[in-house]
């Protein structure tokens, strides 16, 4: 974990980097959002975050986010108010415990989870915010509804009372070095844009957030249009237990 001084240098490197992708592609710097990714690190990253002034932060483990924003909530201060959204595979029976802990859930990958969440929402009496994600690079080793699905999913969303879909979320697959890896990332971040400009003529919704682009590929993410770029490693270091990627 970075001490709070490393994390401000960072931060403003990313924050930089996001606004030159945004001058070089002609949009506006405030048209993408940065999500800080603080799972696995302590509570303290996401206390960094809001000290910072970010709104958000990702996490992909329901109860470790539970136990990190119940303790920021308890010591007041910036952390209290942070926005907390799910990025990470979510098991349709953890519903539930979801919607008490997220604002936002990005990682809607089936019918029977919207469907569940929509209950939970319910019952707590919330309209819960969603992004359906979307292999939309079709790699094997990650979730995400497949792009033939994702027209029913969207479908189905759109019509649970207690759900707002606000848009679209993907992860690009890795290659097996640096030019591959970009390549998917181009191929899976235009698919995600071209299927979402599709969902907003053919459903006549809006759909304002394509969630895409990580520390590694942030940069062609947002050339490619998207609003949230979801950053960990470049904010915080790497994660214990987990190799810098090569
Ligand atoms: C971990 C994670 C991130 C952040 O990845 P970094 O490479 O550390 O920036 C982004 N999105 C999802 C879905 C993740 O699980």
């Amino acid at each position: 974990m970075v001490t709070y001084e490393e994390f401000i240098t960072r931060a403003t490197a990313v924050e930089s980097q996001i606004a030159s992708a945004c001058r070089a592609s002609g949009r506006e710097p405030g048209a993408v959002r940065l999500l800080a990714v603080t799972k696995t690190h302590p509570a303290e990253a996401a206390g960094f975050a809001a000290r910072h002034g970010l709104a958000a932060v990702g996490e992909n483990r329901v109860q470790e986010a539970s136990v990190k924003r119940a303790g920021l909530v308890a010591a007041g201060g910036p952390g209290a108010a942070l926005r907390w959204e799910l990025i990470g595979h979510l098991q349709s029976n953890k519903a539930k415990l979801a919607v008490e802990t997220f604002d936002c859930i990005q990682s809607v990958d089936s019918e029977k989870l919207a469907r569940r969440l929509d209950a939970a929402a319910g019952e707590l009496g919330r309209t819960l915010v969603v992004l359906l994600q979307v292999n939309a690079g079709r790699d094997p080793a990650k979730f995400g509804a497949e792009p033939e699905d994702a027209p029913r999913l969207l479908e189905l969303a759109l019509a649970c009372p207690h759900l707002r879909v606000e848009g679209l979320m993907t992860i690009a697959p890795l290659g097996a070095d640096a030019a591959e890896t970009a390549e998917h990332a181009r191929r899976t971040f235009a698919n995600l844009r071209e299927m979402r400009d599709d969902f907003v003529s053919s459903f006549g919704v809006a759909l304002p957030e394509l969630s895409m682009g990580m520390s590694g590929d942030l940069e062609l993410a947002v050339a490619a249009g998207s609003t949230c770029v979801r950053v960990g490693t470049a904010l915080f270091g790497g994660r214990p237990g987990v190799l810098p990627a090569g």
